[in-house]
């Protein structure tokens, strides 16, 4: 058999390109050909990072640190790291077991990166973030995704977990507030998770912090390491900077788990990238560990757009929205909407024809639920400011009025 010069590997064949970044490319050629386009599709803060979080920066280039740090950050950086969990968590942390990386996700690809082999199998509640499951399939595994509804809150029950897990199960992946539709795990959802994780040893949880700070209604936040400490041993705690001090250009995540795992995420980061950006972990340091207030005021103003686009979105006929109490993201249902025909003429068949036609003839970019793994629903990201917020919901409400049997 003769292999072709442009043969990839075979998993990566296998991979999607991110759903996200396909719609920001569509949001672009809009605008290249001169139409205005209101995107509510990014998953990012319209926040600037904090003030003494960039001078912190600024400063590490002006006193020369530019050099490579440690495989897994700097030491400072991994102390505050130790202290945040502690301190947010109550989890009791040693420097040693956290590990710093160029984003989140890399740690979440670290860690599958490292443990996973051919017919592994990773329980993956939909909808979920899209990255999971190309991960997943990236590291040669296979991602056993358990459809979650509106009539779960579109949580995973102790029940669903129980009836997904095999013998040939490694990792459960939660996201808590969830991208995509904001839910958040209270205290006993994850105690009725930690009851079945418990009867099932070979079993690793990866919990995605990374919207920890965006959680609304003066809700308590938990995570699952925090929860059960019996499960301290098999679960990786995973956030970053990006969503809650608004850095996500930065690229700094970090996480904590047992020892050997840890030990095997540096030693493939170690042949991978390397220590994080250094200018970027000292930018991290100041955000760690200096004034918090940014925290507060983001979720504030989160709250209050959450609350405002809820109200558009149930005002348009044929949409139906959950309130998320968390992120920054509505999940909304369109099931009213398909089998209509919109102003121009599109039948609408299934969610990314809606989100399609949104974007054609309301200007208004959002992304189908079926890239995130459950459909009928559009995702709407409010990461932007008021007026644009209210702009789009007028003109999604427009749009769907205009729409005939
Ligand atoms: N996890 C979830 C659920 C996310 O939505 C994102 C970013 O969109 C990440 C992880 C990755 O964060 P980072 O930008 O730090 O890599």
């Amino acid at each position: 058999m003769t292999v072709e010069p442009h043969q990839l590997n075979r998993h990566l064949a296998g991979a999607k390109p991110s759903a996200t970044y396909k719609v920001m490319d569509r949001v672009a050629a809009h605008r290249a050909s001169g139409a205005q386009v209101i995107s509510l599709s990014a998953g990012e803060p319209d926040f600037d990072t904090p003030e003494h979080v960039r001078e912190a920066g600024i400063t590490a280039i002006r006193t020369g640190h530019t050099r490579y740090t440690q495989v897994a950050g700097l030491r400072p950086l991994r102390e505050a790291i130790a202290a945040k969990f502690q301190r947010e968590n109550g989890l009791d942390v040693r420097w040693q077991d956290t590990l710093v990386c160029s984003g989140g996700k890399q740690v979440i690809f670290n860690a599958l990166a490292a443990t996973l082999n051919e017919g592994d199998e990773v329980i993956v509640p939909a909808p979920y973030w899209v990255s999971y499951p190309e991960i997943v399939q990236l590291c040669g595994a296979t991602a056993v995704t358990i459809a979650c509804g509106a009539d779960s809150g579109f949580k995973l029950t102790a029940d669903a977990l129980a009836a997904a897990i095999t013998p040939r199960t490694r990792w459960l992946i939660l996201n808590s507030p969830s991208n995509p539709t904001g839910a958040v795990y209270s205290r006993a959802d994850l105690q009725a998770l930690a009851e079945v994780l418990l009867a099932h040893p070979q079993v690793l949880v990866l919990s995605d912090d990374i919207y920890e700070h965006l959680i609304f209604d003066g809700l308590a936040y938990f995570t699952l390491a925090q929860i059960e400490p019996r499960l301290r041993e098999r679960v990786l705690t995973m956030n970053g900077v990006s969503k809650a001090y608004a850095m996500t250009g930065w690229r700094i995540g970090f996480g904590t788990g047992p020892g050997w795992l840890i030990e095997a995420m540096e030693k493939l980061q170690g042949q991978q990238t390397s220590g994080a950006c250094t200018i970027s972990q000292h930018a991290a340091l100041a955000a760690l560990t200096g004034p918090q207030d940014f925290i507060q005021q983001s979720r504030a103003v989160f709250q209050r757009r959450r609350n405002r686009v809820v109200d558009l979105l149930n005002q348009a006929p044929g949409l139906h929205c959950q309130v998320p109490q968390g992120a920054f993201y509505a999940f909304a249902s369109c099931e009213g909407l398909l089998g209509k025909t919109t102003a121009a003429g599109q039948r609408l068949v299934s969610d990314e024809d809606v989100v399609n036609a949104l974007l054609d003839e309301a200007g208004v970019a959002t992304v189908h639920g079926s890239a995130f793994g459950l459909g009928p629903y559009i995702r709407i990201a409010y990461a932007l400011d008021d007026a644009s917020l209210q702009r789009a919901g007028e003109a999604i409400q427009q749009f769907c009025r205009a729409l005939s049997d």
